[in-house]
């Protein structure tokens, strides 16, 4: 069965069709990248996924249970956006911690998943930074800390590195992979670059004005005229 389940999927904003009927099963453990010139209504798919937008018809099932009506918080997912809004008042390990106060965990339990986070990001040690002395990078691996400690089935990621210059944004793609492989954790990873969609993908979602228009493996999205 597949891990995420979305069917039918639409979204219209006035008179655009901003998402068009789109349908894609994602298998557990699996690097789905959605690619498409800007406007084809990626963002707004992670979105829906993610529990940030509603559709306007159909639905996304996670494990085989429909979560189309679940606000973020009760959903399995956890989102990386280009923009990582970290709070700049908290010190990194607060920033990670955050999301498992709110859940009311055990100090010793924060304390060590917070770290464990940490580490998987290369990261280890920065827990008393201040984000603001935070390279690009490491502000956004903080970011993907932050996400990935609350252990999220999925993981949706919307251009998380566009900010990062050429060099940086290749060292973090294989980083994710890592993660991705080890963690062995489902993600959904929208780019508008087909190099880092290649470089990523287990298979490619090529969206074009709303509509999915070829859902295939690497090579076979590169070999097509
Ligand atoms: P992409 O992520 O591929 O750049 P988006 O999903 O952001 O595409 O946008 C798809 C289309 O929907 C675009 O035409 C965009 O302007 C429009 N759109 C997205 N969000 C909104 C919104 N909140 N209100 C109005 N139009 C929107
Ligand atoms: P990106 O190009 O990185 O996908 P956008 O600039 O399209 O980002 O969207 C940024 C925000 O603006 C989103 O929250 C989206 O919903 C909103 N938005 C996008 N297009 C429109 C639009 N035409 N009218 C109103 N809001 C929009």
């Amino acid at each position: 069965m597949a891990e995420l389940e979305i069917r039918n999927l639409s979204r219209v904003f006035g008179a655009t069709r901003a998402v068009n009927d789109v349908s894609i099963s994602v298998a557990h453990g699996e690097l789905l990248c959605l690619l498409g010139p800007s406007g084809s209504g990626k963002s707004t798919v992670l979105r829906m996924l993610g529990g940030f937008e509603r559709p306007d018809s159909g639905s996304i099932l996670i494990d085989g249970k429909d979560v189309t009506n679940l606000p973020p918080e009760r959903r399995p997912t956890g989102m990386v956006f280009q923009s990582h809004a970290l709070w700049s008042h908290m010190d990194v390990f607060s920033n990670v911690a955050f999301g498992l106060k709110l859940r009311r965990l055990p100090r010793q339990d924060i304390r060590q998943r917070t770290e464990a986070a940490l580490d998987m990001v290369g990261l280890a040690g920065f827990g008393p930074r201040r984000p603001t002395k935070l390279s690009g990078g490491q502000q956004q691996r903080v970011a993907l800390a932050r996400s990935l400690v609350l252990e999220p089935k999925i993981l949706l990621l919307d251009e998380p590195f566009a900010s990062l210059d050429q060099h940086l944004r290749e060292r973090m793609r294989e980083e994710v992979r890592e993660i991705q492989q080890r963690a062995g954790i489902t993600m959904v990873f929208v780019t508008h670059g087909q190099d880092e969609a290649l470089a990523l993908a287990d298979r490619i979602a090529v969206m074009r004005d709303g509509r999915l228009e070829q859902v295939d493996k690497p090579d076979a999205v590169y070999r097509r005229p």
